[in-house]
């Protein structure tokens, strides 16, 4: 089962999937219990990122009505491989700093795949890289990474503490998502306030790494730098908090 406070911002975090939709030009579903291993994942591999290779359910198509609910009215079909399907599963390829997460080892390169493939082989549909401490938005190596993959790439950007060697780095520009609020220092009661009271940011849930969470977000794109919308659903399919705005959905209609 998904945490009770990750199934909280994954609704709130689809709401705004479901307002927004007119700015994506294509969707990707994936479910609770994938984006909760993620999250646990990035934080047992501190101070590393991440890179997860993430696989679809061929057998398994979007829900039709959750798909066109979502749908913007400028949409496009064909646009990468395995659009239309549920992710499935996602495994962990690789982990080091934010150039060599890029690159897979050599084990995963050689023989089975060939060198045109490139860097990253083309094992998987999709891939997601963890930015610890950092919002979720592409660098130039992420962009160049993505030339590459079939499907889409995905970035997790979480603030945590204790931040270990990493403190939170904001100083990047782009759009950017947040599963939640962004985490803003609450203040203080206390008289005496030490450094780390002052510095006091909302927790959103402890990880089993014993890392609170500040904040999580949590982008999908095409290699052409279009933004893909992606919805959180359960096991069925269903987006989390569905009936919320699927009501609203047909009082629009
Ligand atoms: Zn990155």
């Amino acid at each position: 089962m998904v945490e009770s406070w990750l199934v909280e911002l994954m609704t709130t975090y689809n709401e705004e999937s479901y307002t927004g939709r007119e700015a994506y030009t294509a969707q990707v579903h994936l479910p609770g219990q994938v984006f909760e291993s993620l999250v646990w994942w990035a934080l047992q591999a501190l101070p590393d990122e991440i890179l997860v290779g993430l696989d679809i359910d061929s057998e398994t198509p979007h829900v039709e009505e959750v798909d066109l609910a979502f749908s913007a009215q400028e949409s496009t079909s064909n646009l990468f491989q395995g659009q239309g399907y549920r992710i499935k599963e996602a495994h962990i390829v690789n982990r080091g700093d934010s150039y060599s997460v890029h690159h897979l080892p050599e084990d995963w390169t050689d023989d089975m795949f060939s060198s045109s493939r490139g860097s990253r082989a083309g094992r998987f549909t999709h891939w997601l890289h963890t930015h610890p401490n950092a919002p979720a938005i592409p660098s130039g190596a992420d962009a160049d990474a993505a030339q590459e993959t079939a499907g889409i790439d995905m970035i997790l950007g979480l603030r945590f503490s204790p931040e270990g060697p990493l403190p939170w780095f904001d100083d990047v520009e782009g759009q950017r998502r947040r599963v939640g609020k962004e985490a803003v220092p609450q203040p203080t009661k206390a008289r005496r306030r030490s450094f780390f009271q002052r510095q006091q940011l909302p927790v959103l849930g402890v990880a089993p790494s014993g890392h609170k969470i500040h904040e999580i977000q949590l982008i999908a794109f095409h290699k052409n730098g279009l933004g893909v919308n992606v919805v959180l659903v359960d096991e069925e399919g269903y987006p989390y908090g569905w009936s919320q705005f699927n009501d609203h959905a047909t009082s629009e209609a």
